[in-house]
């Protein structure tokens, strides 16, 4: 084995190791090279299994937590998905592995377009990405079968559970400060909601509006 290849293996492992035991999900956290969705200053970083800059001050989460929320949402390729805070697009490339369709958005034009160039490299093709603010959620394509934010919501955000189909998965990190959030699932129910706390994490803010550029 390369090198690359070692700390390949050694990453998925210290992610099962953390509680992913979903092989579907493994097997997609394999495909995706995850140094394609690192800067070049980072790159020898990138099989860690540890959070890094992608620049605005935003980062790709630590795979560990990537592979615990795709697990937490029980996808199957005939769902509708959406992810608030495409970034990279580390985690969307994942999720696009494991549905039918994939709907992201991200507030930082730049962002997006990088995050849009790998998904054209990868041949994504079931990823629909735009520019918006997804805290108010993508209300032309709802319901969503699965709903994922990558970025931390004050509270649950009620236009999205909306937007969320009946018997539907939410995850997301809920929490004011970064150094007390926790990672919220979120099923829908005819007459409400149940909530289950996953743990602390940390989470960049889920920030109002768009991004001029
Ligand atoms: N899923 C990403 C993680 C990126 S960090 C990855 O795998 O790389 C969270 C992202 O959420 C940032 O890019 C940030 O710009 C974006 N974000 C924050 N608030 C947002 C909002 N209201 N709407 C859309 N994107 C948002």
């Amino acid at each position: 084995m390369s090198d690359s290849e070692t700390a390949k293996a050694q990453l998925i492992l210290a992610v099962r190791q953390g509680g992913v035991t979903d092989a579907s999900v493994l097997a997609a956290m394999e495909s995706i090279p995850r140094p394609m969705f690192v800067p070049q200053p980072f790159q020898d970083r990138s099989f860690e299994n540890v959070a890094l800059p992608i620049g605005r001050h935003q980062t790709v989460s630590q795979p560990m937590v990537v592979g615990l929320m795709t697990q937490a949402l029980e996808l199957n390729d005939r769902m509708k998905v959406l992810e608030i805070g495409t970034g990279s697009g580390y985690q969307a490339a994942i999720l696009a592995r494991l549905c039918r369709r994939l709907y992201t958005m991200e507030r930082h034009p730049s962002l997006l377009e990088e995050a849009e160039s790998r998904f054209r490299e990868l041949r994504l093709t079931n990823v629909t990405a735009v520019l918006g603010d997804g805290s108010k959620g993508w209300k032309e394509q709802a319901p969503f079968d699965r709903i994922m934010l990558t970025a931390a919501a004050i509270d649950i955000p009620a236009q999205l559970v909306d937007q969320l189909a009946i018997g539907g998965i939410m995850v997301l990190p809920v929490g004011l400060d970064d150094s007390d959030q926790r990672l919220i699932k979120l099923v829908k129910t005819p007459d409400g909601a149940e909530t289950e706390d996953m743990g602390a994490v940390r989470f960049v803010p889920l920030l109002p509006g768009v991004e001029p550029e």
